[in-house]
């Protein structure tokens, strides 16, 4: 594993440039077949990542069961090793005595007294105005100050003019881009990491595989293309190596969902260190976003903030269906799938009432509803 200095604070605390994110850990299913996650196998896995290197811990309040099974798996000393780190539904928060209410339940959730950093949650506009008139940032300095938190930071999905004024608003301790290689430009982007870094921030990546889109199943022009290069490496390796290659991006979070996932990023990561990437390696990765950017029909990343919708439609799923049948140049299995898993369900994407609950929610910003539109003229058989 590699580790870097991650700020001026505590004689230079090493951090792990893999951080375990613990959105995605691994369900299993009830018997009325609903899923929940499967508390062994992440308890399991968290203690293997601690075991292997990994010292940055990341959850939120919002991950169902995500911050139980933390506390957990962090239960027989782990708590001591790692950087523990979770987020505020600041949207849930009306005043200070909310904040405070989320913050207990968080605490005896991870079953600790101690965060080593918190979060506002998922900034956009309406967010940070939210903060700003809750109080919110006063509360966090409370905390900080009684040593309940050791550094404060937030959590970004809008645009990069937006982000320049977060981050030009208050002295923050660090904060969380979505970044990779097809959002380059996109949201904080790369300028805006490099915006923060210029002012000492330290600012940890999520994203990095855009919600799985840059995982092992690259559309065949992709493959052709890695499997044609000197240096063999699967694409998410290439996409991790890109991020960790940035000497600006502290850490950089990779939420797995299975052991073999983790095996990987582990292996993946026991090389990473800024400068890397040779000039011909940045232009395979370039190849590999044109392609993308050709085919991509919505930028979701699968995070399903957007749920529940009230006409019971899997927008993540519906958009996976529809980017896939593209992306693969293969419309046929595209509708036989979305057929299958959404139509027979009897939630299609004509049902959609336009309540505009699910664009409201999406950190993407995302039209919803528009691509919902397109997406069943073009998959529903
Ligand atoms: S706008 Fe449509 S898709 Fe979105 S939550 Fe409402 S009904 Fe569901
Ligand atoms: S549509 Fe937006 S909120 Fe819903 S899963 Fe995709 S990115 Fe997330």
């Amino acid at each position: 594993m590699q580790y870097v200095i991650f700020d001026k604070k505590d004689k230079g605390r090493l951090v792990s440039r893999f951080g375990l994110g613990c959105m995605r850990l691994p369900k299993t299913k009830r018997r009325d077949g609903t899923e929940i996650i499967d508390e062994k196998e992440s308890i399991r896995m968290i203690r293997h990542a601690i075991d292997s290197g990994v010292n940055y811990i990341d959850t939120a309040y919002i991950y169902p069961g995500s911050e139980e099974v933390v506390g957990k798996a962090l239960a027989d000393g782990y708590r001591q090793k790692v950087w523990l780190v979770t987020k505020s539904p600041v949207w849930e928060a009306k005043n200070k005595d909310d904040y405070e209410k989320l913050f207990i339940e968080q605490l005896e959730r991870l079953k600790t007294d101690y965060i080593d950093i918190y979060l506002l949650h998922c900034l956009d506009g309406a967010n940070w105005k939210h903060v700003k008139e809750t109080g919110g940032l006063a509360f966090m300095e409370s905390l900080k100050k009684k040593g309940k938190i050791g550094r404060i930071g937030f959590s970004f999905h809008a645009d990069h003019e937006l982000f320049v004024e977060i981050i030009d608003a208050y002295d923050w301790d660090m904060c969380m881009i979505q970044l990779n290689i097809l959002d380059e430009n996109h949201q904080a982007g790369i300028k805006g990491l490099r915006h923060a870094a210029s002012k000492g921030i330290p600012v940890v990546i999520m994203e990095p595989l855009k919600g799985g889109l840059l995982g092992d199943n690259a559309p065949n022009e992709v493959k052709s293309l890695i499997n044609g290069y000197t240096e063999k490496r699967s694409l998410a390796e290439w996409a991790f190596r890109w991020l960790y290659n940035l000497r600006e991006a502290t850490v950089i979070i990779s939420g797995v969902s299975t052991m073999t996932q983790l095996e990987d990023n582990l292996s993946i990561f026991a090389d990473a260190k800024p400068n890397s990437m040779s000039e011909q390696d940045m232009e395979l990765v370039l190849k590999i976003k044109q392609i993308y950017d050709n085919k991509v029909r919505i930028g979701c990343s699968g995070c399903g903030y957007c749920l529940p919708c009230p006409a019971g439609i899997n927008i993540p799923e519906v958009f996976k269906i529809y980017n896939d049948a593209y992306v693969f140049e293969d419309p046929n299995t595209g509708q036989t799938v979305y057929s299958m898993v959404i139509a027979d369900s009897g939630h299609d994407a004509s049902g959609c009432i336009a309540c505009g609950h699910c664009e409201k929610h999406c950190p993407q910003e995302l039209p919803i509803i528009e691509t919902l539109k397109e997406a069943h003229s073009v998959l529903k058989a």
